[in-house]
């Protein structure tokens, strides 16, 4: 361990995912893996060469610098979408680089057609459409004069998508509102075809809607969490889990994260432990520290309520988390000693602490709680 932790990645659960959602979507279905967020915090440049390793030749992120970051990553070219974020001045690179991005307005749609023209190198666009989420998208005054500049320059426009985004499909409350959307997309997408316009990839569906809404698959679908070995929801894990025979989880997670024990503590009884004086020893008692805190994404609201596991053993975190560093009861834990291995996500023996109940005692999302997992702690492959 050369830092105060370490992630490890798993070459064989990047396998079985990957294999599981191929076999779920069929070979007519691309799946694009969604790596934004340093790969919902597993590391880009880790995980694309897994990835790639695998099979997956599509990739989406957020913005521009991810692209860039994901195409270096890359040992031969492979597909790469932009769907959110460009500075304009970066859209002449990213025409230049060949990535593929999202067109949700008009200014976008006019800046890159200036610079296809002046590159003399087709733009590869997917037209975004709005249709209920209100967060990006052409709407459908926008549609209708993207289409006609759209039509006017065909040498320079390579139009790869027609898109959107559906607005939680994770959750049965959301049904009618993501009916509502697909009906509306459709509707779009006749008025795009029916200008001539033919979009390679007609794409709507994230991890959820590729599972609660099988139709929603399309030509391609947009996987993030499940790649990661994650369900959107417990109601996505459900929806999928009700209709089989085997029960158990499909999915495998990639990630394990790791620490040691930097020191050990006898503490008297009635002595606080920590900052303040939320947590008191009602006995003679051993502390462990763990040089993991906030500052490392381990949230402060698992104050008094956390785990690890130690030497085999389920621990408590008491106090509060620190900075840098959280104080673990190791009380019943027998011989701990400094340097001994901490897991903090992922198994020792047989015990297992899952970024559920990370999240559930945090009250957080696993997206929340992946996402937030530092960009300079080691990474290791396992295979
Ligand atoms: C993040 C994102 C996805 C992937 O979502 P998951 O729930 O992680 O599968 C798909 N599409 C868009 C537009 C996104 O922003």
């Amino acid at each position: 361990m050369k830092g105060n932790s370490t992630i490890t990645l798993n070459q064989s659960a990047v396998r079985n995912n990957v294999a599981f959602l191929r076999k779920k979507f069929g070979k007519n279905v691309t799946i694009s893996s969604v790596v934004k967020a340093n790969a919902y915090g597993h590391g880009i440049e880790h995980l694309v060469p897994m990835l790639e390793k695998e099979g997956i030749t599509h990739f989406s992120v957020f913005d521009f610098d991810e692209a860039v970051r994901v195409s270096k990553s890359l040992s031969s070219p492979q597909n790469i979408m932009i769907m959110g974020f460009i500075a304009d001045n970066n859209i002449r690179k990213a025409i230049n680089s060949g990535f593929e991005f999202y067109i949700f307005s008009l200014a976008r749609l006019n800046i890159a057609l200036e610079e296809a023209k002046e590159l003399n190198i087709k733009a590869k666009i997917h037209i975004e459409v709005e249709t209920g989420m209100n967060r990006t998208g052409l709407n459908l005054q926008q549609l209708k004069q993207a289409i006609t500049i759209i039509n006017n320059n065909t040498q320079h426009l390579e139009i790869m998508g027609f898109c959107t985004h559906l607005a939680g499909a994770e959750s049965i409350s959301n049904h009618l509102r993501i009916q509502r959307q697909l009906k509306w997309y459709y509707k779009l997408l006749k008025l795009v075809t029916d200008n001539n316009i033919t979009p390679k990839y007609k794409h709507v569906a994230n991890s959820a809607a590729s599972i609660v809404y099988p139709k929603t698959r399309m030509d391609l679908v947009r996987i993030g969490i499940m790649t990661y070995g994650f369900w959107s929801s417990a109601e996505t894990f459900i929806q999928y889990i009700s209709t089989r025979k085997d029960k158990t989880d499909p999915l495998k997670r990639i990630l394990d994260w790791k620490s040691q024990v930097m020191s050990i503590k006898d503490i008297l009884v009635g002595e606080f432990v920590g900052y303040g004086i939320s947590y008191q020893a009602q006995s003679p008692m051993k502390t462990a520290l763990v040089p993991i805190g906030y500052s490392n994404g381990y949230s402060r609201s698992l104050s008094n309520k956390g785990q690890v596991l130690i030497n085999g053993k389920r621990c408590n975190i008491i106090g509060v988390v620190n900075m840098n560093m959280i104080i673990v009861d190791v009380t019943n834990t027998n011989n701990v000693k400094e340097g001994d291995e901490v897991v903090i996500i992922g198994s020792q023996d047989d015990l297992e602490i899952k970024v559920k109940a990370f999240s559930d005692s945090s009250n957080q999302l696993n997206y929340e709680v992946l996402s937030h997992l530092p960009i300079d702690i080691e990474r290791i492959i396992t295979q």
